[in-house]
């Protein structure tokens, strides 16, 4: 059997691999539009800012060691420009020679990612200070930029998970940064009041917030920014990180099912609506684990199971993929923010009645040095006791806490089962009454 895999990063490269594993006679073949395949998205800001020093460790996997190991066929520079539905055969493009060749399939797997949303604003296009962060190359870019032109000033654009990394991590390299966030808040998993947390420690660090206020025009070659509000600041760079929109052009063009918002449409095993041609990642619609909606998460954790998914379902295996609780987290300097689930806006905006605790527990036993306050808040239904989603906030042991209320979610525990969860407990660690089994008490 003949799979093309286009796309061979996350989602793309965990595939392939699953799919060696698997079956060691079908006929594999990658095609990445970039140089690298299966490189660490995940911690290009970390690289930026200098924490990560050595690039080659961003690179995850190799061209060479990854054919060799998996006996795989990796095209790198080969943009797929188009897929022949009837002839099952797709057109790829070498994007160095221009050189446009076809090649035939019995199936694919579409893993192409989501890219930077870059909207028409004003000056955009003639701003040369202006970066978007997706790929090693826009990292080397970026690199290359600050090395070069020092930069004292940076505008972040968007407060999102990059963008706040990113404000951190060029903030680590002694450069001021404002963020300019339209909406009220930074992070959007969280609610507000949470979010309120990050604000005040954010401005604490020396960033400066610019909320409800979006970016009217960038002037000047992209050396200042004017505000919807009027707000006009000079900048040495500009990081544009409002979000990402899923490369379905591709899916377009095969006439392939797209949702509202432009995510290729698959079922339970991943198949777009051409059996022959599966899809994962962040350019699939999923279905909210919690509210069963279609909705776009695009994270590393579904586009790694899906990737393993779609490999054990094109070799007969009977799973499926289950839907996608959103669980995330960041570092935002001192502070750990993490959600599972669903919040609060998401569950008004669908009309769902729910019932809400916060209790500021502390991280571990407070008679044990170096323990601290994490804030944090589950949301569930009162009858029934179903956990519809949770978020924390704080300097310490956040990730446990949302990993485990994350377990209990998938499990279908309900608040009532918490207090019974029996978790690893010593002074420096927790307390004998852990924080999720103190918020199952409160909530039930
Ligand atoms: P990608 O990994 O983006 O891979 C898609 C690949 O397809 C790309 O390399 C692209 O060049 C290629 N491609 C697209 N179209 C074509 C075509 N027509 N022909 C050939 N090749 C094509 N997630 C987390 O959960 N936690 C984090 O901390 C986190 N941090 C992140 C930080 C940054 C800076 C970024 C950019 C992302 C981060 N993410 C994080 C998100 C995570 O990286 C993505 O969810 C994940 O990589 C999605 O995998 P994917 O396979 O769908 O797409």
């Amino acid at each position: 059997e003949k799979i093309i895999i286009i796309g061979g990063v996350a989602g793309g490269s965990t595939a392939a691999a699953r799919l060696r594993r698997l079956n060691e006679e079908s006929n594999i073949i990658i095609f990445e539009k970039g140089e690298y395949i299966s490189f660490a998205n995940c911690g290009l800001p970390y690289y930026i800012g200098g924490t990560i020093t050595d690039r080659d460790k961003l690179l995850v996997q190799n061209v060479k060691d990854m054919s060799l190991r998996y006996n795989l066929d990796i095209r790198i520079f080969s943009e797929v420009i188009k897929i022949d539905r009837q002839a099952k055969k797709v057109f790829v493009k070498n994007v160095q020679s221009g050189e446009i060749y076809e090649e035939t399939y019995d199936k694919i797997i579409l893993s192409p990612g989501a890219r930077p949303v870059v909207p028409p604003i004003p000056g955009i296009d003639k701003a040369k200070t202006l970066f978007t962060l997706r790929n090693m190359e826009d990292t080397d870019r970026i690199k290359s930029f600050i090395n070069k032109h020092l930069p004292r000033k940076a505008v972040v654009i968007g407060g999102g998970f990059i963008g706040l990394e990113m404000a951190e991590n060029l903030h680590d390299q002694g450069i001021k940064v404002t963020v300019v966030e339209m909406s009220e808040q930074v992070m959007a998993p969280l609610d507000k009041e949470m979010a309120a947390i990050i604000h005040n420690h954010l401005q604490e660090k020396g960033i400066e917030l610019i909320l409800g206020d979006g970016v009217k025009s960038i002037e000047n070659n992209g050396q200042s920014i004017l505000t919807q509000k009027g707000n006009k600041m000079e900048t040495d760079l500009i990081l544009l990180s409002i979000g990402v929109r899923p490369e379905n052009e591709l899916a377009l063009q095969a006439g392939l099912r797209t949702g509202k918002r432009g995510g290729i449409q698959v079922n339970q095993k991943l198949q777009t609506n051409d059996p022959s041609i599966f899809a994962i990642g962040d350019a699939i619609e999923v279905n909210d684990f919690t509210n069963k909606q279609p909705t776009m998460i695009p994270l590393a954790w579904p586009a790694n199971r899906q990737g393993r998914l779609v490999a054990d379902i094109i070799n007969g295996k009977d799973v499926q993929y289950n839907g996608t609780l959103g669980t995330s987290i960041a570092k935002v300097f001192d502070y750990t923010v993490a959600s599972t689930g669903n919040n609060e806006k998401i569950l008004n905006r669908l009309g769902k009645p729910y019932e809400v605790i916060h209790i500021h527990p502390v991280s571990h036993a407070g008679y044990y040095p170096g323990a601290v306050p994490i804030a944090l808040k589950l949301i569930f239904d009162k009858t029934s006791g179903t956990i519809y989603g949770a978020q924390a906030v704080g300097k310490d042991s956040v990730d446990k806490r949302i990993d485990v209320i994350a377990t209990a979610i998938k499990g279908g525990l309900t608040v009532k089962d918490l207090p019974d969860l029996e978790l690893a407990y010593a002074p420096p660690y927790s307390s004998a009454k852990d924080p999720v089994n103190m918020a199952g008490y409160v909530a039930s």
